[in-house]
Parts: C-alpha cells; structure tokens; sequence
C-alpha cells in the first residue's frame, strides 16, 4: 500500500511537470472506485489551469483555477488506495490503456502534450472534486501532519494520558497523527525502543519525544529515499528499483537485531503484521 513517502514522492515527481498545465481532456473509464466518482464535476475541470499539487495525509489535492473566467478554484483530490498509481506521460499521441487503468487527463503546457494517468487494480482509491480542505469528510477528521510542527512528543504524551491502547495503535490513528503505516510504525518503535504492544498511557514523556523524533526522521529517509519498496507501488517514473531504504526490525522475523544482534520477533498487532526487538524493546 502506498504511504506516505511514496505518496510524497509522487508529488514531488508531479508538481514541477503539472503546475500551470491546462486540463484538454478528461476520459473516466467508470463512475466509481473506492466511492462514487461526481463525474460531473470532473468534467467540468477541463479548462482549467493546474496552479499547484499539495498533499494532505496520503490524498494527492490538485488546485485548478479557471483562469479564462475567474471562476473560484477547484481541488481534485486522488487517493491511491491500495494499490494505485498516478503518473504522466509526455507524448502526443494517446497511450494504449493498461488494464485497470480508470481515468486519465490530457494536459497542455507550452504546447506540449502529457497525460495524466491512474491505475489501481483493486480499486480502494478515490477521485473527487472538492471546495474545502477542511470541511471535506475524508479530510475533515485527520490529525497534524507527522512532519509538521504541531505534532510533538509534548503533544503525544499528553493526549495519551488516559489511552490503553497499544502506543503502535496511535501511532496509526489517523485522527493522532496522519500517515503513519504498518512499516513506518514498526521501525519507528524499533527506534526509539519502545515495545510497540506497550500501553499509550504507560509510555514516559521521554519515549513519546523520542518516538516522534523516530517517526519524523523515518519518514524523512524514505521520503529522501523515493519511499519504501512495496509489491504493488511503482513510483512515477515507473521505476520500482529507485524505491529502497533499509528497514531495520520490518519483515526481518530471526534475523538478528541491528543494535543487539537479538533475534527480531514477528507478532499480530491490531491484524497487523509487526516487528520488535525483545531485547530493545521491553513491554
Ligand atoms: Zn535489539
């Protein structure tokens, strides 16, 4: 499943190619994904001006203006889901469609032509047209930005004083913080030294701090690294081999511990697959 640095990733691949294109074509190949397409509205993007792409969590938000008719601005939001891709094609001529490939846009800058592509074979992601950032009800509930300042090990230890649930768990509410997944979350406990079964409200203030610190500086590295290697993610370039960052207790079952040499234990957390060591790591 793409997180967030691979969601990141494929901003910063996006943007400098997107920003200022004008929106020539829409084709939507269904009417729905994870939720309905308003396919209306999608449609109603064609004329449009591509002014910047930012990213909220793991939604890609797209900021069109109709610079002909000084229309107000329009967000498209895409979610890659499980297994979604996005990325664009410099060249004239349409591409052949890939299997589950479900919309596409052709796009015009300078006069030149690319296309705007999505595809996801299990169709868990999402394309909306939206107004509001903060009144959207995907969006409306979500927690700070884990690389932003407001999410703090101050604010961690405080807003976990009274929460049983495993510390590994928060890490992964997305109304705590955005965009931590299963991997990050695992290495990030690995890091700072914290079991990740440990109780929210037994966690001292100094293992919130250094948890943050972990998640932040995780996320940095894959982020910095183009985003972990996962089976169904390819990156905008289509490159899979530029996606690799070194993981220390994920996926690495008997294997001893980076800092200890410890065998690295498997465990089902939240049914989720998770990775500690026991020796680092002490409930
Ligand atoms: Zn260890």
């Amino acid at each position: 499943m793409p997180e967030l640095p691979e969601v990141e990733t494929v901003r910063a691949w996006l943007a400098p190619a997107l920003s200022g294109a004008r929106v020539d074509q829409v084709t939507l190949k269904r009417s729905d994904l994870r939720y309905p397409i308003p396919t209306t509205r999608v449609q109603g993007l064609v004329g449009c001006t591509i002014i910047a792409i930012r990213r909220r969590a793991k939604y890609l938000l797209v900021e069109l203006r109709d610079l002909d008719s000084d229309r107000s601005k329009a967000i498209m939001l895409i979610h890659l889901g499980m297994s979604g891709r996005c990325w664009l094609d410099v060249q004239p001529d349409p591409p052949q469609w890939l299997k589950h490939e479900h919309w596409r846009m052709r796009l015009v800058r300078d006069d030149q032509v690319c296309w705007l592509r999505y595809q996801d074979p299990r169709r868990f992601g999402a394309l909306d047209v939206i107004d509001d950032v903060k009144s959207h009800r995907l969006l409306a509930h979500l927690g700070p930005e884990p690389l932003s300042p407001d999410w703090t090990g101050t604010r961690l230890y405080t807003e976990t004083r009274t929460r049983k649930q495993a510390i590994k768990g928060v890490l992964m509410d997305a109304r705590r913080v955005v965009g931590v997944g299963n991997i990050y979350a695992s290495e990030a406990c690995w890091r700072a030294e914290v079991h990740p079964n440990r109780r929210a409200s037994a966690v001292s203030k100094r293992s919130c701090v250094r948890l943050v610190d972990a998640v932040q500086s995780v996320l940095k590295e894959a982020i910095a690294a183009g985003g972990s290697t996962l089976k169904d993610f390819v990156g905008g370039d289509q490159n899979p081999g530029y996606f690799q960052q070194r993981l220390d207790v994920y996926g690495r079952e008997g294997q001893p511990c980076n800092r200890c040499q410890t065998p690295v234990v498997k465990t089902t957390l939240l049914q989720r697959s998770t990775f500690h060591c026991p020796r680092c790591q002490r409930r």
